[in-house]
């Protein structure tokens, strides 16, 4: 082989190499999760339980929930939103995302504190309610889903005050006592995990009827 002929096999190589073009999936560490990976109604995997997640946690799992966190940092900044085209989100549950592990995200601040609102920004693993008020409440404007592409109209009630047990990223018992805005957000989610779409909780008669013999209030 001559000179130029060995320059060219080399090149070839090199041509071949940069055809790789690796293709991640969202359980690869840095995934960007767009709109095409996020599950709509209708698939199966949102309308089953899911798999409890076991610690210490696989590389998939992390990267998987690092990719959701990420998610909702990007959904709510508007230029990168519109660069990627996300829907906002405010929690996203792993089903959601294909991910068969009760595991979702969070990243909220407290709509009903007006001055220096806390912020909830959660991991959350094998999330549970031990323990919840009698009392309930509801969004006055219903609810919307990253998963749901039209919009449902109608009272979704959720317990006004919730204690949710569950587990970080390192394996270590998180309990979170919410309350308003904040209980809302995590019973969506925690709803997703068990297969349950919040339009499930609407009075399919009359979807603006407070459930009766309840103590119910709107948030606001
Ligand atoms: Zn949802």
């Amino acid at each position: 082989m001559n000179r130029a002929g060995r320059l060219y096999c080399f090149d070839i190589q090199i041509f071949r190499k940069s055809r790789v073009v690796p293709i991640m999936s969202l359980t690869d560490k840095g995934y960007r999760i767009l709109m095409k990976d996020v599950i709509r109604e209708g698939d199966p995997i949102l309308r089953r339980k899911v798999e409890e997640v076991k610690f210490p946690l696989s590389d998939a799992d992390r990267n998987a929930m690092d990719a959701m966190m990420r998610y909702l940092h990007e959904s709510q900044d508007d230029e990168l939103a519109e660069k990627y085209g996300l829907r906002p989100g405010v929690g996203i549950s792993a089903n959601q995302v294909g991910v068969d592990r009760r595991m979702f995200a969070v990243l909220f601040t407290d709509v009903m504190e007006e001055e220096n609102p806390t912020l909830y920004e959660y991991k959350l693993f094998n999330p549970k309610i031990v323990s919840h008020s009698a009392a309930m409440t509801y969004l006055p404007d219903g609810e919307g889903c990253l998963s749901v592409d039209r919009p449902v109209e109608g009272i979704v009630p959720r317990y006004e005050k919730i204690k949710l047990k569950a587990y970080d990223e390192n394996g270590k018992e998180i309990l979170l006592k919410l309350k308003g805005y904040p209980a809302i957000v995590m019973q969506h989610e925690l709803d997703h995990l068990n297969g349950v779409m919040f339009y499930d909780h609407i009075n399919e008669n009359d979807p603006q009827a407070e459930p009766k013999g309840v103590n119910i209030q709107s948030l606001w």
